[in-house]
């Protein structure tokens, strides 16, 4: 029988969405263990640091068993060989994010030939939401709790002031 997988989603979770947590609900499923790795990446500017959106993180995931929430720095697929997982998980929302997704998953077997990169399609309710669209809504006034899990939506009252 084969050993059974482990899969890191990775992603800059800044915050984190239901759509995140869709993907991690059916990515856990289907794996003996998922790691949720925030990319600490030295380009983007983000809201919140490695530091809180792992801690949103691990208080909106408590309820499943086989789920971990962890951070890296450097490629990917080196932080993957290191916790010896065999799947990278990605989410696809439209055409838009095939791309993008198509050439890091062509790169990543490149460099690391065995290691397999799945994607989920994100569920229809979700598809329109990403974290960016949610810190504009936010910054502007806007109604994001139900986009949101609850730890997040406090800290972005917080962060953001409102
Ligand atoms: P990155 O900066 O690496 O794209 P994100 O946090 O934006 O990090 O996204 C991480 C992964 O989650 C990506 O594969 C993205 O396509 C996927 N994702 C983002 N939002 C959703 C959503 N609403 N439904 C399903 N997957 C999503």
């Amino acid at each position: 029988m084969p050993a059974p997988l482990i899969a890191i989603y990775p992603g800059s979770f800044d915050p984190l969405t239901n759509g995140h947590l869709d993907l991690i609900a059916r990515g856990s499923l289907l794996v003996g263990q998922l790691i949720v790795a925030v990319l600490e990446n030295t380009q983007k500017q983000p809201l919140f640091p490695v530091a809180e959106r792992v801690e949103m993180l691990k208080q909106s995931t408590t309820s499943f068993t086989n789920v971990e929430v962890d951070s890296f720095q450097g490629l990917l697929v080196d932080y993957a060989a290191h916790r010896q997982a065999g799947v990278i998980l990605r989410g696809i929302r439209a055409i838009s994010d095939y791309e993008a997704e198509l050439q890091m998953a062509l790169l990543n077997r490149r460099m690391r030939p065995g290691i397999e990169t799945i994607f989920l399609m994100a569920s229809e309710q979700h598809s329109f939401l990403s974290s960016r669209m949610v810190k504009e809504i936010a910054t502007l006034g806007g109604d994001v709790s139900s986009f949101v899990p609850a730890a997040v939506w406090k800290r972005l009252h917080v962060k953001i002031g409102r």
